[in-house]
C-alpha cells in the first residue's frame, strides 16, 4: 500500500510533467474504482457531483460530509486523491488551515482553496463601468434603468408552466397568476431554491410570525423558548448560537444521528448541562397549537419513540434544507440537458418556439457564465423576439446615446 507521503509526492510529480495533468471527478466509491482501472493517474472529487448524490444542490454539503465523502474516496483507490473543498468552508484563514489540516486527517493529497465567500456583501468586481459593486447596489442600478420601460414586475412568484404560440403566450404562476404576453425570454439561472417547508397541516398561519424557515435579520430571541428543528450544519448552528444569545433551545431532529459537524454537535451536548439547551431525538413535529389569528405558537405536538409529548414553544426554527428545482421547467419541452437549455447562440431561441433563453441557464458552444454575458445574451435574444412582439414592424436599429431613453422621467 502507498503511504500518504509517496502519494503526495507522486501527485506533486505529475503536476510538473511534460504532458497536462488529467484529473478526472468520481463521485463515489464505484466511479472511483471505475476510473482507476481506466488508468487515470489521480483522481479528484467534485462538490456538485456529490450534492447530487445526496439530492441538494452544489453548494449545500457540510464540511464533515465532503471529508468524508473525500475519505472514502481516498480508501476506494490506491492513487492520489484531490479534493473539491471549495472555500474549504470558511473565509478566515484559520478556519481554512484547519479545514486543510483534516483534509491531511482524511488522507487527501489535495484540496481546492476556492477564493469566495457567500457573502452577500462580496462586491462584484467585473462588471463593465463599475470597478466594484455590491450586488444589492447593482441591483438598485438595474431597477432605476428600467423605470422607463415600465416594466411590470412580479416578485415572490415562480412560473410552473408555460403554454401558447408565438405571439400569444401565457405563464402560469404559483399562485394562480396568468401572464400573458407574445413571447417569453427565461432566465431562471440554476433553478429556483427555496427552504423546505415542515408540510404539517395548520402551520402556514404562524409563518414569518412564530415559525421560521431561517433567521430573520435583527431578532431578539434571548429568553424564547425556541425549537431547532433539524439535521445539518445550519440547524446546529443555530441552536448553538441561539443558546448562547440566552435563548431556551430544544433541538428536535427525526434521526438520532446528524449531519452536521461532529464539533457543533458536540458543542451543542455540552451546553445541554446548562438548562438551556435540550435534544430530543429521534423526534419529528406531527402537530402545532397556538393562536392562528396572531401567528402565536404555544406549543409544538412531536412524536418520539417514547410516546406523544406537547413542548411548549414561543417560536419554531424549521431548518429543514433547500429545494433546488428546475422541475417546472424540465417539464417545458425545452430539451434540457444536465439541466440547461440548449439554445442558437444566434438567437437564444431555445427548442420550443416562442420561447427563448439566457444566462445561467441556457447553453450552447462557448458559454460561459458571467453577468456580462447574460445580459449580452438579453440583448441579443430581445433582437431576435421583435418580428414575434412587433409583427409587421420594421427593427431599425437605433443607439439610445442618438435617440435618447422613451419615457424617462424628466
Ligand atoms: C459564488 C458565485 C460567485 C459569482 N461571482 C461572479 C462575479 O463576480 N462576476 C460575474 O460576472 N459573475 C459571477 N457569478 C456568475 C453569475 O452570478 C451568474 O452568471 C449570473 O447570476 C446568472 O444570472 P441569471 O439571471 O442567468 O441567473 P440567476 O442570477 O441565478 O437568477 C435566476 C433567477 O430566476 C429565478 N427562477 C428560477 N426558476 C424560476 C421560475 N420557474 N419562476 C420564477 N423564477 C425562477 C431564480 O429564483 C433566480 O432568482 C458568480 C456565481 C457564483 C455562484
Amino acid at each position: 500500500m502507498t503511504t500518504q507521503i509517496e502519494k503526495a509526492e507522486r501527485f506533486l510529480a505529475l503536476h510538473q510533467g511534460p504532458e497536462p495533468l488529467l484529473l478526472p471527478n468520481p463521485w463515489d466509491i464505484g466511479s472511483a474504482k471505475l476510473l482507476a482501472s481506466l488508468g487515470f493517474s489521480a483522481l479528484a472529487s467534485t462538490s456538485g457531483g456529490f450534492a447530487a448524490t445526496l439530492g441538494r444542490p452544489d453548494g449545500h454539503v457540510t464540511r464533515g460530509e465532503a471529508l468524508m465523502h473525500a475519505s472514502n474516496l481516498v480508501e476506494a483507490t490506491n492513487l492520489p486523491v484531490s479534493a473539491d473543498l471549495e472555500n474549504c468552508f470558511a473565509d478566515d484563514p484559520e478556519t481554512v488551515a484547519e479545514t486543510v489540516a483534516l483534509a491531511i486527517e482524511a488522507g487527501l493529497t489535495g484540496c481546492s482553496l476556492e477564493d469566495f465567500t457567500r457573502d452577500e456583501d462580496k462586491p462584484i468586481y467585473d462588471l463593465p463601468g463599475f470597478p466594484d459593486i455590491l450586488a444589492g447596489q447593482f441591483c438598485e442600478h438595474l431597477k432605476q434603468q428600467m423605470q422607463p420601460a415600465q416594466p411590470n414586475l412580479v416578485l415572490g412568484d415562480r412560473v410552473v408552466h408555460v403554454e401558447g404560440e408565438p405571439g400569444a403566450m401565457r405563464c402560469h404562476t404559483e399562485s394562480g397568476r396568468v401572464l400573458e404576453s407574445a413571447a417569453v425570454l427565461l432566465a431562471g439561472g440554476k433553478g429556483a431554491f427555496k427552504p423546505r417547508r415542515p408540510g404539517i397541516d395548520g402551520a402556514e398561519p404562524y409563518e414569518g410570525k412564530s415559525l421560521f424557515l431561517s433567521v430573520p435579520k435583527a431578532v431578539d430571541w434571548s429568553g424564547k423558548r425556541i425549537v431547532v428543528q433539524g439535521g445539518g450544519d445550519s440547524a446546529l448552528d443555530w441552536a448553538v448560537r441561539l443558546v448562547e444569545l440566552g435563548a431556551e433551545v430544544t433541538l428536535v431532529h427525526r434521526r438520532a444521528s446528524f449531519r452536521a459537524h461532529a464539533r457543533t454537535v458536540a458543542r451543542f451536548r455540552a451546553l445541554s448541562g446548562s438548562g438551556r439547551a435540550r435534544m430530543l431525538v429521534p423526534a419529528t413535529v406531527r402537530a402545532v397549537s397556538g393562536d392562528e389569528g396572531e401567528g402565536r405558537l404555544s406549543s409544538l405536538h412531536l412524536r418520539t419513540p417514547d410516546g406523544e409529548l406537547d413542548l411548549p414553544t414561543d417560536i419554531w426554527l424549521a431548518m429543514l434544507g433547500v429545494l433546488s428545482d428546475a422541475g417546472p421547467m424540465a417539464d417545458w419541452r425545452l430539451g434540457m440537458v444536465d439541466g440547461r437549455i440548449p439554445v442558437d447562440a444566434a438567437t437564444l431561441a431555445s427548442a420550443r418556439p416562442g420561447i427563448h433563453a439566457v444566462g445561467d441557464l441556457v447553453n450552447y458552444p462557448g458559454k460561459y457564465d458571467l453577468l456580462v454575458t447574460g445580459f449580452a445574451e438579453a440583448a441579443v435574444a430581445v433582437r431576435a423576439l421583435f418580428p414575434i412582439c412587433r409583427p409587421g414592424e420594421r427593427l431599425s436599429h437605433e443607439f439610445s446615446t442618438h435617440k435618447g431613453v422613451p419615457h424617462l422621467p424628466s
